[in-house]
C-alpha cells in the first residue's frame, strides 16, 4: 500500500515536471514530451534521493556529479532534432537518463562515462528498463568514441571550454552536436552544424555544467 502511494506520488510529479517544467518553458516536441512523460527518472537517482527525482534542478548521483535538470535534459534533446534513423554520440553517461531518452529516440547510442561506478550503474538501469540500442564505453570522452566511426548527432553533458577536436572529427558533414562550451564554471549551450562551408553555430541559452575532464579539455 505504501509504494503503491509512492508509485502514484512520483507519477503526480512527474506530469507536474512535464507541464510546469517543459511545456510551461516552451518545451515543444511532441516525442521529447512524451518520452520523458513515461521515463521513470526515480530510477536514474539514488533511492534516498527518489523524492528529488522531478526537482526542477540538477541532483546528486555519487561521485561528486549530478543529473541535469530535467529541462535542460528536454532543451538538449529538441535541439538534437533526433529522428529514428540518427546514431548519436553522447559523452558523459553519468545515472544514464538523457541515454535513455536518446535511445527511445534514435537508432543508437554510442555512450562514454570517464567514472566506472556511474557507467555501470546506468547500464544496469537500462538493462532493467530493457533499453539495447545503447553501446556503453567507461573511458575518456573528449577522446572520441575507440572505434572509427561518424555519428549523426553529438552531445556533451560536461562543460567544455571547446568542442574537443577528436568529437567533432567524428560528427558528419550535415550532423548536429550540442554542448554547454566556454568556462570552467558557467557556459553557453551551443548547437554546431557541421556544413561543407564550415561549422553553423547557435547559442540557446547560459548553463552550469560540471566540468568535461581529460586529454582534450580539463585536467583531473
Ligand atoms: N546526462 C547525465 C544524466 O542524465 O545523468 C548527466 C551527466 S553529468 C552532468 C556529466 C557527466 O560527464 C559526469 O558523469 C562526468 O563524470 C562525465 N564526464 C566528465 N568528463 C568526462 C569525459 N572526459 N568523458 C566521459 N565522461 C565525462
Amino acid at each position: 500500500m505504501r509504494r503503491e502511494n509512492e508509485k502514484d506520488k512520483l507519477a503526480f510529479a512527474r506530469a507536474a515536471m512535464i507541464q510546469e517544467q517543459l511545456k510551461s518553458r516552451n518545451i515543444s516536441d511532441s516525442g521529447v514530451l512524451e518520452v520523458m512523460a513515461r521515463l521513470p527518472r526515480e530510477k536514474f537517482i539514488p533511492s534516498e534521493s527518489a523524492e528529488q527525482a522531478y526537482f526542477d534542478c540538477p541532483v546528486p548521483i555519487g561521485c561528486g556529479q549530478t543529473i541535469s535538470q530535467p529541462y535542460m535534459v528536454a532543451l538538449m534533446t529538441e535541439e538534437l532534432r533526433l529522428d529514428k534513423n540518427c546514431t548519436v554520440l553522447e559523452i558523459g553517461t553519468g545515472s544514464g537518463y538523457q541515454t535513455a531518452i536518446l535511445a527511445k529516440l534514435a537508432k543508437e547510442i554510442c555512450t562514454i562515462e570517464r567514472i566506472e561506478t556511474l557507467s555501470l550503474k546506468a547500464q544496469k538501469v537500462l538493462a532493467e528498463l530493457e533499453i539495447e540500442n545503447v553501446k556503453f564505453y567507461i573511458g575518456d570522452g573528449s577522446c572520441g568514441w575507440y572505434e572509427d566511426k561518424k555519428f549523426d548527432r553529438i552531445i556533451i553533458t560536461a562543460g567544455a571550454a571547446d568542442m574537443p577536436g577528436p568529437l567533432f572529427e567524428q560528427l558528419k558533414l550535415g550532423g548536429f552536436a550540442v554542448a554547454p562550451l566556454g568556462g570552467d564554471f558557467v557556459q553557453q549551450l551551443m548547437l554546431l552544424e557541421k556544413t561543407p562551408k564550415g561549422v553553423k553555430t547557435k547559442s540557446v541559452c547560459g548553463c552550469r555544467f560540471v566540468k568535461l575532464i581529460g586529454k582534450f579539455e580539463y585536467e583531473e
